[in-house]
């Protein structure tokens, strides 16, 4: 945890429905601070007992430290694809959804997923969602002296908005390929 947490990480916080002492603990910042956040955005005041074990707890009894500043999932796992899985009220979340939410304080836009190498990492500073992939990844093109992205694809689609760019660098219309994806289906249907 940061040892100043931001305003938008304090109301998520308060969203959640915990105490002010609660978040002053967990986010490691000031208990008054917390209060005042609390009272300028006309959030009710904690009454105790009504706090439910929160999904950003569930997250923390299964994700382990390891090395390298990586952690691993010791909960549930999706049986198809084996991704970590927490139950919170009747249904999933994704783990790495939450570790986003405890690094920034929003929710991922796309799909959170470990962009450090070790698969299904469930660190909060290794999960990026897919704006933060774009942006790290268009960084590497520059790194790499690669052109900066087209304005537009072949098709027309708007880059700013519909490309997505692959670990190697290498720039793609999604909208493009996806069509070419299920146009393939399609003849595979066909034949
Ligand atoms: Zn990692
Ligand atoms: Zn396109």
């Amino acid at each position: 945890m940061p040892a100043n947490a931001t305003r938008e990480q304090i109301l998520a916080a308060l969203q959640l429905g915990h105490s002010a002492a609660r978040i002053a603990r967990d986010l490691a910042c000031d208990r008054g601070r917390v209060r005042r956040i609390r009272d300028e955005a006309g959030l009710p005041v904690y009454v105790r007992g009504s706090e439910q074990p929160s999904l950003t707890d569930r997250w923390r009894q299964h994700a382990v430290s390891t090395t390298n500043g990586h952690m691993e999932w010791t909960g549930e796992r999706s049986t198809n694809s084996n991704r970590p899985l927490i139950s919170f009220q009747y249904s999933h979340r994704s783990a790495a959804a939450v570790a986003f939410f405890l690094r920034t304080g929003r929710d991922p836009i796309g799909n959170a997923v470990a962009d450090c190498g070790m698969r299904h990492c469930v660190a909060p500073e290794h999960v990026l969602d897919a704006d933060e992939r774009r942006r790290t990844r268009e960084q590497l093109r520059y790194l790499q002296g690669r052109q900066p992205l087209r304005e537009t694809c072949q098709a027309g689609h708007r880059q700013a908005e519909h490309a997505r760019i692959d670990a190697a660098g290498t720039a793609y219309c999604h909208t493009c390929k996806s069509t070419r994806q299920s146009q393939a289906r399609a003849d595979r249907g066909a034949a």
